[in-house]
């Protein structure tokens, strides 16, 4: 709660001083050892879900997070001119999409995401962050308000879900409903 009364929840952040950065890769390293299954048992940067983009005559080093998998090539781009020098429309865009190999798990083909090192327990600070002596990457938590209305939306559904499983239960009795809800999610 903040000092309004609103709920609020943690965002995390990582910020990104591409200055600092000297491509070194420590950070991929780090990710990607974290992420091995099992955990820190292989390196393998084409593993990871950060990606330092390189441009060494231009001494420009871009690391970039992956972000969501986008489903279709889009149509829509960004053009970047740094330092006089025109990049590949594609060249910092976090997403795994169909068109590149960027961000995807080299065997499986499937997307990668930063999770932003998500575990139990949970880590001081996420693993590129800590790997990289250089201050390029700093990382943030912020305590952000919750819109009203995504709490009301939020609470209107848990209420659906509430009468909704009240009339399965009415319909087929608790003992039925519980054991379909427990081998339902033994499959996940
Ligand atoms: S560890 Fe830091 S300096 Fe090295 S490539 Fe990654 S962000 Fe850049
Ligand atoms: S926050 Fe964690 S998952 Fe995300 S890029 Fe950094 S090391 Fe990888």
């Amino acid at each position: 709660m903040d000092n309004n009364g609103n709920k609020t929840r943690i965002v995390k952040e990582i910020k990104v001083d591409t200055k600092k950065c000297v491509g070194c890769r420590a950070c991929e390293i780090a990710c990607s050892a974290f992420h091995a299954i099992p955990k820190f048992s292989s390196v393998n940067s084409a593993r990871s879900r950060i990606m330092v983009t390189m441009d060494e005559v231009r001494d420009v080093f871009v690391p970039l997070r992956a972000g969501d998998y986008a489903q279709a090539e889009c149509n829509g781009r960004n053009a970047y001119v740094i330092d006089g020098k025109e990049y590949d429309q594609c060249t910092f865009c976090p997403a795994s999409c169909p068109s590149r190999d960027a961000f995807k798990e080299p065997d499986s083909g499937l997307p990668l995401k930063c999770d932003m090192c998500e575990s139990q327990p949970p880590l001081e600070k996420p693993m590129c962050v800590d790997a990289c002596t250089f201050g390029a990457l700093i990382y943030e938590e912020k305590e952000v308000a919750i819109p009203v209305a995504s709490v009301e939306a939020s609470q209107e559904k848990r209420g659906e879900m509430k009468t909704g499983l009240e009339s399965l239960i009415r319909k087929y009795g608790i003992k039925n409903v519980t054991e379909t809800v427990a081998r339902l999610g033994k499959k996940g």
